[in-house]
């Protein structure tokens, strides 16, 4: 089959690879029909991410048709269209118990924090993705989701990860009737942090970012407000002088450690290992959010440190809050926003690309050239 394939740094490249095989009774092999890129996937072709292997195939957002399945399999049957969280989880263990998917205990048991991805390093369990044309689906019965009938496979495939993930980053701020959210990042996950921000009653939705393209696209998908950073001098003096100089009552980081840059380096003159220390958007979040406020995080941080200001934190009395989103928990309540007409999470897919052009893909979505917001591979 034709899979995606990781060479190394800003290098993949499409290979033809064994066809993955039911290794296990719970598993399924599903034939995928559609596979986005995420910003996740950005960390890994630029490198951030420990553990990323030569030859390893991406991918953690996908919906397939199942092709088979393994012989304890209940719940799917061959031929049904299914939605795949980006998690894999057991469904059972302390942490899935408490709806917890994202820190799963059984499938990824060398870790100490987060739980299986898909295509998503050998950190999160070392298995294969779906920017591929077939995926094993380990633990079968409990993360896929058969797709209503009335549901089209590009609302679906935003449903794996994206729309849930920044539904859960507005959620964590524990938004109350009429807050001012701010949200920090306008890709994907930031357009439904503030999208979700409106559902859950926030009064008013204000998104950062620098990309014009991205800033005028969110003013139309989530009717927010925009700050273009670029021409900001001190963040925390911006915003306070936008809600009454009290701050925003929620700050939500949907930028992750892309933000990092080299800023820790110059904090501390030390040329670090880690390529990614310090993160701009913590610091604009901390010290922007205002006194007893809350910041979500969502963005993901590769590399195990940051400088995070947590004096700051603490003295401000602030809520953190923070996890990989845990897709399953939130799909009833974002098929019926959908199905209600509230939500077209296909609104933001901007490219189409084929499995052969990935190389493209990935070059056009990290280089945000093409006004690209979503692109989605058809294999
Ligand atoms: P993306 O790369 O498309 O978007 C990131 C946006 O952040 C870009 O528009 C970029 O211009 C902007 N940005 C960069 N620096 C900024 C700054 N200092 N302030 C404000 N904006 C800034 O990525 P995405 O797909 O939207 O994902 C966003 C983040 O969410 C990534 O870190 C990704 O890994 C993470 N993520 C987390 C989960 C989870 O479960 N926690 C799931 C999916 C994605
Ligand atoms: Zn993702």
């Amino acid at each position: 089959m034709l899979a995606m394939n990781y060479r190394g740094p800003y290098r993949v490249r499409p290979v033809h690879k064994e066809e993955p095989e039911i290794e296990h009774p719970n598993d399924a092999i599903v034939r995928v029909t559609r596979s986005c890129i995420c910003g996740s996937d950005l960390h890994l072709y630029h490198g951030l991410v420990p553990d990323t292997r030569v030859g390893s195939t991406f991918g953690h957002e996908f919906t397939g048709i199942v092709e088979a399945v393994g012989p304890s399999v209940r719940n799917l049957k061959v031929g049904d269209s299914v939605l795949v969280p980006f998690n894999i989880f057991c469904g059972s263990c302390y942490f899935c118990q408490k709806e917890l998917y994202s820190n799963c205990h059984n499938v990824n048991p060398e870790a100490t924090a987060v739980g299986g991805i898909y295509g998503y390093s050998h950190t999160t369990g070392g298995y294969d993705g779906g920017q591929a044309e077939f995926v094993r689906v380990p633990m079968a019965d409990v993360g896929p989701t058969v797709i209503p009938s009335d549901m089209d496979l590009d609302d679906a495939v935003l449903c794996t990860d994206a729309y849930p993930t920044g539904y859960q980053a507005a959620e964590m701020g524990g938004i109350q009737e009429g807050d001012t959210v701010v949200v920090f990042g306008a890709g994907p996950v930031g357009l439904f942090a503030a999208k979700s921000a409106w559902l859950l009653g926030a009064g008013r939705v204000i998104v950062v970012d620098q990309l014009e393209y991205r800033l005028e696209f969110a003013k139309r998908f989530a009717q927010c407000e925009t700050v273009d950073f670029k021409s900001v001098g001190d963040m925390a003096i911006h915003l306070k002088a936008m809600t009454d100089g009290l701050g925003p009552d929620i700050c939500i980081d949907c930028v992750g450690c892309e933000a990092a840059g080299n800023f820790a380096q110059s904090l501390t003159g030390i040329k670090l290992k880690l390529q990614a220390g310090a993160a701009t958007v913590l610091h604009w979040c901390i010290n922007s959010v205002r006194k007893g406020g809350t910041v979500s995080i969502v963005g993901v941080y590769g590399p195990t440190f940051n400088f995070v200001p947590i004096g700051n934190a603490i003295n401000k009395g602030l809520t953190m809050r923070m996890n990989q989103a845990s897709v399953k928990r939130h799909l009833p309540r974002l098929i019926e926003h959908i199905q209600a007409g509230r939500i077209k999470p296909s609104e933001i897919i901007t490219h189409r690309f084929r499995l052969e052009d990935i190389a493209d893909a990935y070059h056009i979505f990290s280089s945000k050239l093409d006004n690209c917001i979503k692109p989605v591979l058809l294999p």
